[in-house]
């Protein structure tokens, strides 16, 4: 009898075309953290959900600012997980769609990556439009040139998700043949809605360490994604 890992490392070696959903659970590898486990620490605020909202950065900015730039990790690094999606996709149609807001996927060199909730190494002046480097977000939260308060191009809480990036993952998922869902609990809406999506004859895989909230089959792998991309 095979057991699931292998089922799923041979499921993924014979897929022509393949679309990873990951989340935070592919990151900790690299050292973020989680910002949902950071809440508290930082401002006695037990609601992440205000501190990344439109609300709180147009109310409080300096508290909005405080708190983001403590998931700034730019010395993180791609893991397994990351590096081993990029390989894949040097033989295979390889589609990324990432909850995580690090820009590791694309640091590993993935060719084909949908950050769904934007990118915090993508920064602009809410005042003139300008681009800002994360070095000077880093430093102060006005923009030099005109005094402008930047921000990240990240999704909060509140606002919409971008158009083309949902276009871009369904027509992804609708041309996969296997869907692998990695280090996420998908339980954020409408990023889990996505597989709806996904052609239906698809397999679907969940690499995680905990059982996920999906009504799909699916075949689940209950491990660490860096121990399972480790044997790939
Ligand atoms: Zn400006």
């Amino acid at each position: 009898m095979i057991d699931l890992e292998e089922q799923a490392i041979e499921i993924l070696k014979q897929a022509k075309n393949i679309v990873f959903m990951t989340g935070a659970g592919v990151s900790t590898a690299s050292g973020i953290p989680d910002y949902r486990s950071m809440t508290g620490v930082y401002h006695g605020v037990d609601n992440p959900e205000y501190l990344l909202s439109h609300t709180c950065l147009k109310r409080e900015p300096d508290v909005f600012y405080q708190f983001v730039k403590q998931l700034y990790h730019p010395s993180a690094k791609p893991n397994v997980i990351h590096k081993k999606m990029a390989e894949l996709s040097q033989t295979k149609q390889v589609g990324i769609v990432t909850q995580n807001i690090d820009d590791l996927h694309i640091k590993a060199g993935s060719p084909n990556v949908v950050s769904f909730h934007g990118s915090l190494y993508d920064c602009y002046c809410q005042k003139c439009g300008q681009s800002v480097s994360v070095s000077d977000y880093m430093q102060i939260m006005y923009h030099k040139e005109c005094g402008g308060i930047i921000r990240p191009n990240v999704v909060l809480y509140e606002e919409g998700l971008s158009e083309s990036n949902i276009e871009t993952a369904i027509s992804w998922l609708s041309q996969a043949d296997v869907v692998c869902i990695v280090g996420t609990t998908f339980q954020v809406y409408p990023f889990s809605g996505l597989i709806h999506y996904r052609k239906p004859d698809s397999q679907v895989i969940v690499i995680n360490k905990e059982p996920i909230s999906l009504m799909e089959p699916h075949l689940l792998v209950q491990q660490k994604g860096e121990n399972f991309f480790s044997n790939i």
